[in-house]
């Protein structure tokens, strides 16, 4: 679906772009999130009145009050999706509406307003077109896309803030993590806890990546790439990995059950998560959400029942594990190599969102 007219949003581009030969200095190895294109949007919200027109503008610093409540507070959203290059010379995204309906999921349990959905995609599809030129054409590069909204009354008593701003920006994106797909080392965090029930676990809210980073620099310390998060009460099941969702590779009755940990209110529901349990099936796999605990891991790995792990979001798509250390001890899954039900999934999820494969899904959206 695309929108024609846009309803919401004034565009005012840059009066001099980039030349070619710039940008494409730029997005030479862009890595991720270090790359940001010519233009935003913003749309500010003020209580009572509602959400404004929106505008497109050049990309460039915020103004903030230094009583803005999100620097004290830290009522503070965020997303993250893609836009793709297809085969055919045109650009979508992958599933934004998920998005948008998660962004204001993450809203309500921070207090904060609701963006009207079309709001939030028309946003997206206003930069795009306005940056197109910054769609990487390569199959696994996209253009990433981040929303965020801040609360941004200069007000220092503890209560909602009546004033609110979102920013769409983006960035072009090369492979998520460096060196390519190689499989990564996890740090089972025994110390800390991403998530409590009760608390903002499903929102994608910054303080929950500000309360992670503690742990991520311990499991560097350890040798680890990234942390594999349990759960705050029993401190046995397995919930996340770093940013990302995590799945199992189990082999039952002779075929190969994907499992990932069921959302328990504590887990962020991943839209990659989704996208896989429902490919998994399509590609013949059995596809389950269930709990797993740590000892069950090493167990199932060490009688043979379980043959790959892997990471999923938006930003690395499939990141396969290859070792898991804790305090207890370490071991390797699928003896430190990728798996072929991760290379497969990873490989037909990219052909989906690069229009090699036709969407019988409905998840493209039609941007330029
Ligand atoms: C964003 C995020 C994910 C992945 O979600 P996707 O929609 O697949 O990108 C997983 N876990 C956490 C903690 C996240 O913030």
């Amino acid at each position: 679906m695309a929108l024609a007219v846009l309803s919401h949003i004034d565009v005012r581009p840059v009066e001099h772009r980039v030349s070619d030969a710039e940008r494409a200095e730029r997005m030479t190895n862009p890595g991720f999130g270090k790359v940001f294109t010519e233009h935003m949007v913003t749309v500010r919200y003020v209580e009572g009145k509602g959400w404004e027109r929106g505008e497109l503008k050049p990309y460039g610093p915020l103004l903030l009050d230094p009583a803005a409540s999100v620097l004290h507070y830290g009522q503070a959203i965020f997303e993250g999706f893609k836009a793709y290059y297809q085969a055919d010379g045109s650009v979508k995204t992958f599933r934004p509406f998920a998005n948008a309906q998660r962004f204001n999921r993450s809203a309500e349990r921070l207090a904060m307003p609701a963006l009207p959905e079309e709001i939030f995609v028309e946003a997206a599809d206003a930069l795009i077109r306005e940056d197109r030129a910054w769609v990487p054409a390569a199959i696994g590069e996209s253009l990433y896309l981040r929303p965020l909204m801040i609360a941004t009354e200069a007000a220092l008593g503890v209560r909602p803030s009546k004033e609110y701003l979102f920013v769409l920006f983006a960035s072009p994106a090369g492979a998520y993590f460096s060196g390519g797909v190689k499989p990564v080392t996890v740090w089972i965090s025994e110390d800390y806890v991403r998530a409590a029930p009760g608390g903002t676990g499903f929102a994608k809210c910054a303080g929950n990546y500000a309360a992670s980073l503690l742990a991520q620099k311990q499991a560097q310390a350890e040798g680890c790439d990234q942390v594999v998060w349990l759960d705050a009460i029993h401190r046995k099941y397995i919930e996340e990995m770093g940013g990302m969702n995590i799945f199992f590779v189990y082999q039952e009755g002779g075929r190969s059950v994907v499992v990932t940990p069921e959302l328990t209110g504590s887990l962020l529901p991943g839209v990659t998560r989704l996208s896989i349990l429902e490919l998994a099936r399509e590609l013949g796999f059995g596809a389950e959400e269930r709990k797993v605990t740590v000892d069950e891991w090493d167990a199932a790995l060490k009688e043979g029942r379980m043959t790959e792990a892997f990471a999923c979001g938006t930003a690395a798509v499939i990141t396969p594990i290859g070792r898991v250390k804790s305090k207890a001890g370490e071991w390797l899954v699928n003896r430190g190599a990728t798996g072929p039900v991760a290379e497969q999934l990873r490989e037909a999820l990219l052909n989906l969102q690069h229009g090699v494969t036709a969407d019988t899904h409905g998840w493209m959206h039609d941007v330029c």
